[in-house]
């Protein structure tokens, strides 16, 4: 079968791989639509997740369950089970958590094996939405992390993390948003969902600053530009560092949480909203050319008004 493989070297290629088995409690999924995400691009640039090489990549996907015919999307962390966070309910912090399409064959591929209990119905969804289950997975688990906000909050970035937040954020009726990213055109998708405000840089005291880019500089704004009292939510994965002043953390009694993944419920809870979700901004190519604007996002060749690129695999 046809799959894009990180094959090492800073590379992916289109590579024909032996199509999957399914072992005992998992099923065959037929890929319909699979995203690429920051995540995919780290993996390939050898920076944090590590995945060993050769790995078909991919965890944003909706498919058919050869099973039964059921359109489903995948969860894809998977958890042991066993341990004290997942006794906890939060598999997503699970010791021995492993993620499809890192650690084990994705969805940039016909046909992967997925544990049944990682499968949730698509129900009304289109494929484009079906694919984003992920990220508004994560922007919703961000949200929860933050207190529930009052005042102003304030996103740091209009990739589709960002905008997947700032859909949370306008879908619980938060208001007085306000979202900033260097780039004109994805501050116009921003305005486009609701931003009441956009800007280059961030102004203002907020409650809760989303930091979803990730660098030295934004996590510093994250931190530093929330009110006392303020909490900042980290997402962005940029940078390995978090360098900033203790003065106005401790002083201010600033908070700063990190963000990873989501609950499955929180998984659950955001497929629910998919219907809503427009995806305008989602940019769709057909796997044949899959290659080639994976390697044109790695070298940063794509415009920027294509926040979110998916392939087609195969037609429902
Ligand atoms: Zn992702
Ligand atoms: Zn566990």
């Amino acid at each position: 079968m046809k799959a894009l493989v990180y094959v090492g070297d800073a590379r992916v290629r289109r590579l024909d791989v032996d199509a999957p088995q399914a072992p005992e409690g998992e099923v065959l999924v037929q890929v319909l639509q699979a995203g690429v995400c920051g995540t995919d691009m780290c993996i390939v640039r050898d920076e944090r997740p590590k995945a060993e090489a050769p790995m078909t990549l991919g965890h944003e996907f909706v498919g058919l369950r050869l099973d039964t015919g059921e359109r489903v999307i995948v969860n894809p962390l998977l958890a042991c089970g066993h341990c004290r966070a997942c006794g906890e309910g939060r598999a997503h912090l699970c010791e021995r958590r492993q993620v499809i399409g890192v650690h084990r064959s994705g969805g940039f591929a016909d046909r992967v094996s997925v544990p049944v209990g990682n499968l949730v119905p698509a129900g009304d969804t289109t494929a484009a939405q079906a694919a984003m289950a992920d990220p508004i997975a994560t922007g919703l688990h961000a949200f929860r992390l933050g207190p529930q906000p009052l005042g102003p909050v304030a996103v740091l970035g209009a990739g589709s993390i960002g905008l997947s937040v700032l859909f949370v954020l306008k879908r619980f009726g938060v208001r007085d948003i306000t979202v900033t990213d260097l780039s004109d055109e994805r501050l116009a998708f921003a305005r486009a969902l609701g931003a009441d405000v956009t800007a280059a840089g961030i102004e203002g005291s907020f409650d809760v600053i989303y930091d979803t880019v990730g660098t030295v500089s934004t996590r510093k704004d994250a931190a530093l530009k929330v009110r006392a009292g303020g909490t900042a939510v980290l997402v962005g994965l940029h940078s390995a560092d978090l360098a900033m002043p203790a003065g106005p953390v401790i002083g201010g009694e600033r908070t700063i949480k990190g963000s990873f993944g989501y609950t499955p419920d929180e998984f659950r809870e955001a497929v629910g909203m998919l219907p809503e979700l427009d995806t305008g901004w989602v940019h769709t190519v057909p796997f044949e050319e899959a290659e080639g604007m994976f390697t044109a996002l790695l070298e940063g060749r794509l415009p920027p008004r294509q926040v979110k690129l998916q392939m087609r695999m195969s037609a429902a």
